[in-house]
């Protein structure tokens, strides 16, 4: 393709974090930027250089972004692959819709996956009662979990039986889903890749991901796991990548049993939460490489140059305590009092609780470093599990 010279016009389907920080990166290199968002005044919205308020499917919005814009992406994994479609007719689109319709729906991620050899957990689709009645044992203990519209672990029950597994099935409205098998997890990381259209492959340092009520908590980068287990993780993002045909930043949330085994558990067509740490530790953070990959423009070096540890900050950091129903704002220059801890706050109006609000970046020396200074960060802020973080 032909490289799209900064002072362009980039476009973006959907508005938040992940868009706010692309069009930072975006702005950073001289592009201007144009975000379609159905909401008011999101994250991405407030800092972009126009903001076009409609609906992901609304053809006079998405219009008006394919007049504006040489080239769009996105930052939201929801979005309509009929979105893509549409402008693909007149503007260059990555990743492309059938990636991102791939990643949008469990069953099909995990026939892609199995289909071509990528090793997933033992999993059965769920699409009606008699699905869970004829579930092998072998599956159980499992997780259900619907097949579209999760993350951050909603829609997923926790099941031991088949007759819970058929509650569950019913919870989550009979709508179509998978049961995987329990896996038992030594450790989760993720692989952030990004693959050009000359098939170019940039891989940062493997991730070590810690959730907290399913929500990413923490991330460690690099992963502290063996040289040739991370090699075998990036190579796994990379060939997926190349399965798909991916144009832009795949993200491979990847398990590592007991076992010693690497699975995947999703996959995610665009920057992710796990790779934020990228912008404060890397050559080239997954932001700026969303736009070079979108531009036509070489890779950057994914080279990690500091170690380093983010700290997701929720609404819950807004309030005192766990019961708490009035909000007050953090003590920010308490974070900031640790000299390598760099504060991103992504602007949101409202802080409630289990909403992504931010993240705070503990670089140092060391891993270990990076550690004691995310500990002290989140005994500041009052996020819990600062004593776990080891
Ligand atoms: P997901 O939304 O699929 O990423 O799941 C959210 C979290 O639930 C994961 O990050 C894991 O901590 C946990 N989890 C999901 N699936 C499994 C599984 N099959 N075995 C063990 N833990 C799981």
């Amino acid at each position: 393709m032909s490289v799209i010279p900064p002072g362009s016009w980039l476009g973006l389907l959907g508005g938040g974090q992940l868009g706010r920080m692309f069009s930072m990166a975006a702005q950073a290199m001289g592009y201007r930027v144009a975000v379609l968002d159905p909401a008011a005044d999101g994250p991405a919205a407030s800092v972009a250089d126009r903001h076009i308020h409609a609906d992901y499917l609304d053809r006079a919005g998405l219009a008006r972004l394919a007049s504006l814009v040489s080239a769009a992406t996105t930052e939201f994994e929801n979005v309509p692959s009929a979105a893509l479609d549409f402008l693909a007719k007149s503007v260059r689109v990555a990743p492309g819709a059938a990636s991102v319709a791939i990643a949008q729906d469990r069953i099909s991620e995990k026939m892609f996956l199995s289909g071509h050899g990528f090793p997933v957990a033992p999993y059965a689709v769920l699409r009606s009662p008699d699905d869970v009645a004829s579930l092998d044992a072998s599956l159980l203990p499992g997780i259900v979990k619907s097949a579209r519209l999760g993350y951050d672990g909603k829609g997923q029950v926790r099941v031991a039986t088949r007759d819970e597994a058929a509650a569950a099935f019913d919870t989550l409205g009979r709508v179509p889903a998978v049961l995987e098998r329990f896996v038992d997890l030594a450790v989760e990381v993720s692989s952030i890749v990004a693959r050009d259209d000359a098939d170019a492959v940039a891989a940062w340092p493997i991730a070590e991901n810690r959730h907290r009520d399913g929500i990413l908590d923490v991330t460690i980068l690099p992963a502290r796991i063996e040289p040739a287990l991370a090699l075998r993780a990036a190579d796994l993002a990379a060939a997926l990548a190349r399965a798909l045909d991916y144009r832009g930043i795949l993200c491979v949330e990847l398990f590592v049993t007991r076992a010693g085994a690497l699975l995947v558990n999703e996959i995610a067509p665009r920057p992710h939460n796990s790779g934020h740490a990228t912008i404060d530790a890397c050559l080239t953070s997954q932001f700026e490489q969303q736009v070079r990959v979108l531009a036509g423009l070489p890779l950057g070096s994914t080279t990690q140059h500091t170690p380093a540890v983010m700290v997701n900050l929720l609404g819950d950091a807004w309030y005192p305590d766990a019961t708490a129903t009035q909000r007050r704002e953090p003590v920010w220059e308490r974070v900031l009092a640790h000299p390598r801890a760099k504060l991103h706050l992504y602007g949101k109006h409202e802080a409630r609780r289990g909403r992504k609000m931010g993240h705070v970046t503990c670089l140092g020396a060391t891993v270990d470093e990076a550690l004691a200074t995310a500990r002290a960060v989140k005994r500041d802020l009052g996020i819990p599990g600062a004593d776990e973080l080891v």
